[in-house]
């Protein structure tokens, strides 16, 4: 009997095992995770304090697929060579196929290395403990994870002072007019930004700037980003660049091992992309699973993601390029959606920010343009008397 490996028991991973088994793989599913409660949905934790464990599958869904699912498992070891994973208790697991879903830690420079961060359900459970009405939270990073912390605990309270590195709030991510919407949102909730800060170190309650100067909260959380977890990958001999890098299948460098999720860059459209997004998890977790059983077809999904921050909830597909123009469409009375293209003509994003979910379906509609590369003249775009629908139909 076969025997398949995951190794990360997250979104990626337990997706992963769950499509081996719905497309029916009778052999061995072993699934390994370092952290040790059930596997859980990580998107919560920076929206409802005090922080919700809410499981990726009822826990019962494991053994009535028959998963093997083994939690406070840590790999610290693979050999390819002959086919053996070693653990932290001296635990040591043949496999035949092998997938990393490992995911990736936040990241904390030289200088950062005390400060809290957040990405697990312990680190949550931390944070929201000490907020409470009044409670003075720094937050070093002003990307889309420190605000939706902003504004959750500005929600319950607590005093917020936000410190971004750059002139603009979730730059990477996020176009400019769209950035500025939520950024006014915070303000209006009283949330206090400092923007090109120079942050060079954080500690739990403090927070230090190049001007020699220390400001003291009662809680300091660093989101400053996220980096791959790739240490078990390079200790393997897996090619590794900005993640475990792999190829339209998820295949690593070394046969029969597979990475996916997080801690994976992959092939999209012409350039090595790495996500930090839960759908596309899931769906590389799925996609992995098929390539492990030999289904070869390539990945092609649209990166999507979402944020929620107070009444406003953000989505964005395709990759946004900061540097090229976009085009607004109306939407709502709230909300802005913005199209963006490439220097060829092609569609590479729609990002969208209006109360609720109120922009989910323009831009679920975009993303289908983005999937199917539709050309459409900008100006009919911008046009709302001309139906998003009626593009796709061309
Ligand atoms: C607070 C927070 C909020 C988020 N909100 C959103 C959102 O609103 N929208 C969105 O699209 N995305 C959001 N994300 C991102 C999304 O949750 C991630 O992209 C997704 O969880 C990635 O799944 P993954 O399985 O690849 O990695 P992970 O979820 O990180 O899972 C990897 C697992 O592998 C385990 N592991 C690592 N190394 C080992 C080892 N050596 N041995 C055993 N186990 C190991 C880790 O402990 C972890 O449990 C959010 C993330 C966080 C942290």
């Amino acid at each position: 009997m076969q025997t398949f490996v995951i190794i990360g028991a997250g979104e990626c991973g337990v997706r992963a095992a769950l499509a081996l088994r719905e497309t029916s793989f009778a052999g061995r599913i072993r699934l390994f995770g370092e952290e040790r409660h059930a596997p859980y949905e990580r998107p919560p934790l920076s929206k409802t304090f005090p922080p919700e464990h809410k499981p990726i599958t009822p826990p019962e869904t494991f053994s009535d697929a028959g998963i093997e699912l083994m939690l406070g498992a840590r790999a610290v070891a693979f050999d390819p060579t002959e086919k053996l994973v070693r653990f932290d208790d001296a635990n040591v697991v043949r496999y035949d196929r092998l997938l990393l879903a490992i995911g990736a830690r936040a990241r904390t420079p030289p200088g950062f290395e005390s400060a809290l961060t957040l990405r697990t359900l312990d680190d949550a459970s931390r944070i929201a403990n000490a907020i409470v009405p009044g409670a003075r939270l720094g937050i070093v990073g002003g990307g889309v994870l420190g605000m939706e912390l902003a504004a959750t605990a500005r929600g319950l309270g607590a005093e917020v002072t936000v410190y971004e590195a750059g002139a603009v709030l979730m730059g990477r991510a996020v176009p400019e007019p769209i950035a500025a919407l939520l950024e006014a949102r915070h303000i209006e909730a009283g949330v206090k930004i400092v923007k090109n800060a120079d942050v060079t170190g954080a500690s739990v309650q403090e927070i230090r700037t190049g001007d020699g100067a220390v400001q003291t909260f009662d809680m300091v959380v660093c989101a400053i980003g996220a980096v791959p977890i790739t240490d078990l990958a390079e200790a393997a001999g897996l090619d590794v660049g900005n993640g475990i890098v792999v190829d339209a299948h998820f295949r690593t460098s070394v046969r029969n091992v597979f990475a996916a999720g997080d801690c994976c860059v992959f092939p999209w459209r012409g350039a090595m992309v790495r996500l930090e997004s839960w759908r596309a998890a899931q769906n590389q977790g799925t996609q992995a699973a098929r390539a492990m059983l030999g289904d070869l077809r390539p990945y092609d999904s649209v990166p999507w993601f979402w944020s929620d921050q107070y009444e406003l909830g953000l989505q964005v597909a395709g990759l946004c390029r900061t540097n090229l123009p976009y085009t607004r469409r109306p939407t709502g009375a709230s909300g802005v959606l913005l199209f963006q293209y490439d220097e060829h003509g092609a569609l590479i994003s729609v990002s969208g920010v209006g109360e609720g979910n109120s922009v989910a379906r323009d831009v679920k509609l975009g993303e289908r343009l983005i999937e199917h590369d539709i050309r459409i003249d900008p100006a009919q775009l911008a046009d709302p008397a001309i139906s998003l629908k009626s593009f796709l139909r061309r």
